[in-house]
């Protein structure tokens, strides 16, 4: 019976590999840091989400290993059941509280919650306006819901209100961004989004998963950014980026909104609750990050001073103001040989092509980190240079 479908398989993969578009996995023999072992190899981490350095932090570790002690490993059940301790809720406040929100829900990841979400609270007769770069599992959470489904090009209001206007028969609408897009490193315009929403009498979600932690003042994310604290509907993010890197989602904002996902959020009533141990590491990272700016002021400055120098000495750099760095490149084959080359140089960072980016907008993504020193900084820097130089990318 296999044999048919084997056959099939087969040629998937081979086409697949093929096309360039095989997904390599370089096992890391180290913790999750700004500087890791790689087959053996000491390298510079430039391709992390650990956008504030918590990943392999002592205090979240210790956190972690004390919920372990007291409160055991897993919870063998879901929320409703038995799968809901203290720390579950306080945690829910403690993302309520970081981001001026009414109330939040914990979802296993952000993928969870992103697909949870939108069934529960639209129908066929409401529509959802989608940017056309939102992430993969706000896609799939849109195709689960009945609503209508609009499109709009990425950050461009004039299309937005093109669709909004479309949309107008339309029960509710509501409009989904992603915080930060995660190719480019743009920020959503997200005071222009709200304003025609107001305009147009439609609410707005706006995923915080690389803006969170990241972009304001104080790392609050886009509705910092855009002095639009309390005034979002409804955020998702995930604890898998910024706050320490492990595994967790959520949605946080308007009261209602919360307690109709936890009665009938699919991903939220039939799959497992976190598990102690990542609940409390997470209550220890909003602790430790209301606790001064020390972070994201790093953060802030490790990254102007990357994209300043690397400007400087003549590379292409998308407007970014997050911690994402795009080096364009342009050329795909270009892409793939100066991620290997850097990495022979101790810098690991990932080159991108199509089909993940536009054809012809190949690049390597920098991420950069709070963790990252000065002098890791610089090292990266030098390596671009002199690989760019190799490569005839730069003079
Ligand atoms: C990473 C990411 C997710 C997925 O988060 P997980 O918690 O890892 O599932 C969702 N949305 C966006 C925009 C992301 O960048």
């Amino acid at each position: 019976m296999y044999s048919k479908f084997q056959q099939f398989l087969q040629s998937e993969l081979t086409e697949i590999k093929n096309g360039g578009l095989w997904k390599n996995e370089r096992e890391i023999t180290s913790p999750q840091s700004a500087d890791i072992n790689v087959k053996g190899e000491k390298v510079l981490n430039f391709c992390a989400n650990n956008y504030l350095g918590l990943s392999n932090h002592p205090r979240l570790i210790a956190a972690a290993k004390k919920a372990m002690d007291e409160r055991g490993y897993g919870m063998s059940s879901v929320r409703f059941i038995c799968g809901t301790q203290d720390l579950h809720k306080k945690l829910e406040n403690a993302i309520a509280g970081f981001f001026g929100t009414e109330d939040s829900i914990l979802y296993a990841s952000c993928f969870d919650a992103n697909g949870g979400v939108f069934e529960p609270l639209l129908t066929e007769k409401d529509a959802i306006i989608s940017d056309a770069l939102n992430h993969a599992s706000i896609i799939d959470g849109v195709r689960l819901c009945k609503a209508q489904r609009f499109r709009y090009n990425n950050a461009d209001m004039e299309d937005l209100e093109k669709q909004l206007q479309a949309a107008k028969d339309c029960r509710f609408k509501l409009i989904v961004t992603d915080g930060v897009f995660s190719m480019d490193g743009n920020v959503a315009p997200l005071d222009k989004i709200h304003a025609l929403a107001e305009q147009y009498d439609a609410i707005v979600m706006v995923d915080e998963s690389h803006s969170a932690g990241v972009v304001g003042k104080t790392g609050r994310g886009t509705t910092e950014q855009f002095d639009l604290r309390g005034k979002i509907e409804i955020i998702s993010g995930t604890l898998g980026k910024s706050f320490g890197g492990a595994v967790g989602g959520f949605i946080t904002g308007k009261r209602e909104v919360i307690d109709l996902l936890r009665q009938r959020s699919r991903p939220y009533l039939f799959s497992n609750s976190l598990p102690p141990m990542v609940v409390a590491a997470g209550m220890e990272t909003f602790k430790l990050l209301a606790e001064n700016n020390d972070l994201q002021n790093r953060l802030h400055q490790n990254t102007e001073y990357f994209i300043k120098n690397m400007i400087f000495e003549g590379f292409d750099i998308k407007p970014t103001e997050s911690a994402i760095c795009a080096v364009m490149l342009y050329d795909a084959m270009l892409s793939q040989q100066m991620a290997a080359k850097l990495q022979e140089e101790g810098i690991y960072v990932t080159g991108f092509y199509y089909p993940v980016v536009p054809k012809g907008q190949a690049r390597i993504r920098v991420q950069l980190s709070a963790a990252h020193t000065q002098e890791q900084l610089e090292q990266a820097i030098k390596a671009f240079v002199k690989i760019g130089k190799e490569l005839g990318v730069v003079r």
